[in-house]
Formats: C-alpha cells, sequence, structure tokens
C-alpha cells in the first residue's frame, strides 16, 4: 500500500509524531513510503492509496499542492489541529483580522516572494476523507489509523470527549473543584486527559467532539454555572478551532440561543 506524508504551512510537530512512531515496525511491511516531506522536500507527487496531510492553507502554494495531492491520492486524511481546523494560525479568521493588516503588524513593511493568506482547514478546499485529530496526534492514534487501513479497514473517528478520559484516569475534576476554565467536556478525547493530569485545565487543542454526538451533559452546563460566559468559552475553543464550521452551533447548544 503506497502513502505519502505531506506538509502545509506548519510546525511538522504532526510529522514529526509520525516519524518517530516507536511501534512503527508493527506494519511498515505493509506500506511503501512514497513521499515525506519532513524527510525529503523532493520527489513528485506521485499516485498513492493513502495521502496524510499535516498543515492549514496558508498560501497559494499551499493550496496548487493540496489540490495535487488530493488528485493523486485514493483516500486523504488530514493529520492535526492545522489540518483540521486551521489551528493556532487560522484564529485571525474569528478576530476579523485582515491578512495585510496582520502581516504588516508582524513583519511591518517586509516583503515575501509568495501570496499569504489567513489559514484555512484542508476541507474548504479538497474532500478530506478521514481526521486524525491532535496537536499533534497520539501515537495510538497514528498506530490505530495505520493498522486499520493495513488490513483492508478503516479507522472510526472519536466522538467522545476528554472528560471521558479524565474520569477513566482518576483524576479530580478540576472545572467543577476548583472552577478552573477546562474545555474537556467539548473536546475530543484521545490524549488520556494529559494537561488535567497536572492540574493544568483543557485548552482544546484535539478540537472539538464531532457535533451531533452524546458530548453535550451536564458537565458542559458547568461553564455556565462557573460563572464562564458564551463568548469566553467561545474564545479558549477557538485557539485551535476558529475555523471549526459548527462551533457556534454547539455553543448554542451548551448555553442556548
Ligand atoms: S496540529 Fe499542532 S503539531 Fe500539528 S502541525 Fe499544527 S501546530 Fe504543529
Ligand atoms: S471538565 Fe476537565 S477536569 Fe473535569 S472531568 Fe472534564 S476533562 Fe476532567
Ligand atoms: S487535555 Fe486538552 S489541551 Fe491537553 S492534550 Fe488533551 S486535548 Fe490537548
Amino acid at each position: 500500500m503506497k502513502i505519502g506524508i505531506h506538509g502545509l504551512t506548519s510546525c511538522y510537530g504532526c510529522q514529526l509524531s509520525m516519524a518517530v512512531v516507536e511501534r512503527i515496525l508493527d506494519v511498515v511491511n505493509t506500506f511503501d513510503l512514497k513521499y515525506f516531506y519532513m524527510l525529503s522536500s523532493g520527489g513528485k507527487i506521485e499516485h498513492v492509496d493513502i495521502a496524510f496531510v499535516e498543515g492549514s492553507v496558508s498560501t497559494e502554494k499551499d493550496e496548487e499542492e493540496l489540490k495535487k495531492i488530493r488528485e493523486n491520492a485514493d483516500v486523504l486524511i488530514a493529520i492535526g489541529s492545522c489540518a483540521i481546523h486551521g489551528g493556532v494560525q487560522g484564529i485571525l479568521c474569528d478576530e476579523g483580522v485582515d491578512y495585510n493588516e496582520a502581516f504588516k503588524m508582524v513583519y511591518g513593511d517586509k516583503k515575501i516572494d509568495y501570496n499569504g493568506r489567513i489559514a484555512q482547514p484542508l476541507d474548504k478546499f479538497v474532500k478530506v476523507d478521514y481526521s486524525l485529530p491532535g496537536c499533534p496526534p497520539e501515537e495510538d492514534d497514528i498506530m490505530y489509523y495505520l493498522a486499520t487501513f493495513a488490513i483492508g479497514s478503516w479507522p472510526e473517528e472519536k466522538d467522545y470527549p476528554v472528560c471521558a478520559e479524565c474520569r477513566r484516569a482518576g483524576n479530580p475534576c478540576i472545572l467543577i473543584e476548583k472552577g478552573e476554565p477546562c474545555l474537556g467536556p467539548v473536546t475530543v478525547a484521545g490524549c488520556d486527559a494529559r494537561c488535567i493530569g497536572y492540574g493544568i485545565p483543557c485548552i482544546g487543542c484535539r478540537g472539538p467532539v464531532p457535533q451531533g454526538t452524546a458530548w453535550f451533559d451536564s458537565l458542559a452546563r458547568t461553564f455556565k454555572e462557573k460563572g464562564m460566559d458564551k463568548e469566553y468559552v467561545r474564545k479558549r475553543m477557538a485557539i485551535f478551532a476558529a475555523q471549526y464550521g459548527k462551533l457556534d452551533e454547539m455553543l448554542d447548544k451548551v448555553y442556548g440561543d
């Protein structure tokens, strides 16, 4: 099975996670790695069975490359919050900042030789078949995705929140007990509630739980009880998921219209 691992505008953290999967030897013989941008930026994009794509579309070149990858892949998987939701760099969209204005704020009058734009997720440009969440994804998830394809199956995306793993880990709930602004109730699971294990509230780096699932329970309502208004929670969620199309719909469910 031929695979390609590609990187658009990003920190390369997702590709790095894929490069250092310890158990890769369990499945590596099933795959013929045709393209891995982190290891070599050379190489012509050719047809693959599965293309993993990290990063957001932040330049015209990103868009062209993504379209080329899509044309040459049977299955396209968005890896990480940048590819799935535009990532942290997509937050400018939420703040309504114009790209040129933002560029000037950061770089002054310097010029660049490419056409930049506000970062956007892959599905604004091409069909995405599967999403592998995380910032970066967890090794277990990467192995699960690779292994399911290796046996001719396909991965099921998690549709339950970080809270489920947090309860399983036996952590005290820092939202209920300390009033910390934990986004665990509305963030997709998979990290074993890592931050909460260290007493740090979740900031939603894995992105929102898919809409329409049973994520909404009394715990989510606790946001209100703890005095966190809708705009505050929306801003926290927007750090990683400003471009999640159903963000406001999801918050309406928590807070009511
Ligand atoms: S999702 Fe996170 S780790 Fe992956 S490229 Fe974006 S910022 Fe880096
Ligand atoms: S709100 Fe946060 S601390 Fe409480 S159970 Fe959920 S993830 Fe854990
Ligand atoms: S607890 Fe939240 S912020 Fe921390 S790794 Fe998990 S999803 Fe990301």
